[in-house]
C-alpha cells in the first residue's frame, strides 16, 4: 500500500492541515472583520481534499478507519510502515475534519453564537477531537501486534500488546479528563471579574479600552480593577492571559479557545 506515491499524500494532507489551521485561527481573531467568503472556501477546501483523498484510496476503503471499523487492516499485510502510514494519515484526516467543524461554527452569525461563546465551543471540539484521534490507532496497532507474530513468537506479540494497552489506557484517561472538563464548561458561566464600582466606571471615562464604546456588561478584574465588557474580556480572554492594560495575570490557560488544532502526530 505504502509507496513513493503515499509518502507525498501524507506529506500534502500534513501542509493542507498546516495551512488551514493558521488560516482559519486568524480569521477566528478577526471576529466580525473576518472574511466570510474566506471562511467558506476554506470549508469547501477542505471537504475536496478529504474527498479526494478517499477517492483516489477507495480501492482500500481507507475511510473505514475514520469510524472504528477498519476493513483495510487485513491489507496492511502486518507491515510496520503500512501500519505507521495508516495511522498518520487517517490522524491527518481527522485533524482536517477538526479543523472543518471549527470553520463551521466561525461562519455561523454572532446572533446564533455570540463570540464571546465561541472559545468554550473550539476547545470542547479540540478536546473531543484529541478523544478520539488517541482512540483511533488501538484496532490497527492490537490488529499489527497479535498477528505480526508466527509461532513461539505469538508470546511476544501478546506481550507487547498488553504493554501497548497499558500506555494506551493512561493517555485514554488524561485526553477522556480534558474532554470531560471541557464539556463541563461549555454550559457553565464562570465570570472573569465582578460588578464595578461607581469610582472604577468613572475612572475608566465609561469606556471600553477594548472595543473603544460604552460598556456593555461591564466587570472589573478582582487583581487590578481594569473595568471592560464582560463578551470583550472573554473573547480577548480566549487568546491571553492577562489584563489588555496592566498585563496583570488573569482568567485561565487559553489553550485551545483561540480555534487553532493540535500539531500532535497520534502514531500510537
Ligand atoms: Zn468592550
Ligand atoms: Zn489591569
Amino acid at each position: 500500500m505504502i509507496m513513493f506515491s503515499g509518502i507525498l499524500v501524507g506529506l500534502a494532507l500534513l501542509l493542507t492541515f498546516s495551512h488551514a489551521n493558521s488560516r482559519l485561527k486568524r480569521e477566528i481573531g478577526l471576529q466580525a472583520r473576518s472574511s466570510m467568503s474566506g471562511l467558506v472556501f476554506l470549508i469547501i477546501h477542505i471537504l475536496f481534499c478529504i474527498l479526494l483523498f478517499y477517492l483516489v484510496f477507495a480501492d482500500e476503503s481507507l475511510y473505514s478507519g475514520l469510524w472504528l471499523a477498519p476493513t483495510f487492516l487485513p491489507t496492511l499485510q502486518n507491515s510496520f510502515p503500512n501500519l505507521l502510514w495508516v495511522v498518520l494519515v487517517t490522524d491527518s484526516v481527522l485533524k482536517l475534519i477538526t479543523v472543518e467543524c471549527k470553520a463551521i461554527v466561525a461562519v455561523l452569525p454572532a446572533t446564533t453564537l455570540p463570540y464571546a461563546k465561541r472559545g468554550k465551543v473550539f476547545l470542547a471540539i479540540e478536546a473531543t477531537s484529541q478523544l478520539y484521534r488517541a482512540i483511533l490507532p488501538v484496532q490497527p496497532w492490537l490488529y499489527y501486534l497479535v498477528n505480526s507474530y508466527e509461532g513461539a513468537y505469538r508470546v511476544l506479540g501478546f506481550t507487547l500488546a498488553s504493554v501497548y494497552f497499558l500506555c494506551k489506557f493512561w493517555e485514554l484517561l488524561a485526553r477522556f479528563k480534558m474532554w470531560h472538563l471541557s464539556c463541563s464548561q461549555l454550559f457553565k458561566h464562570s465570570p472573569l471579574g465582578e460588578a464595578p464600582t461607581e469610582q472604577q466606571l468613572a475612572a475608566a471615562g465609561n469606556m471600553c479600552t477594548i472595543c473603544h464604546d460604552e460598556f456593555s456588561d461591564p466587570v472589573a478584574l478582582q487583581v487590578c480593577g481594569h473595568v471592560f465588557c464582560e463578551s470583550c474580556l472573554t473573547t480577548w480572554c480566549d487568546r491571553e492571559q492577562s489584563c489588555p492594560l496592566c498585563r496583570a495575570k488573569v482568567g485561565t490557560d487559553p489553550a485551545w479557545r483561540d480555534g487553532s488544532t493540535s500539531f500532535f502526530l497520534q502514531l500510537f
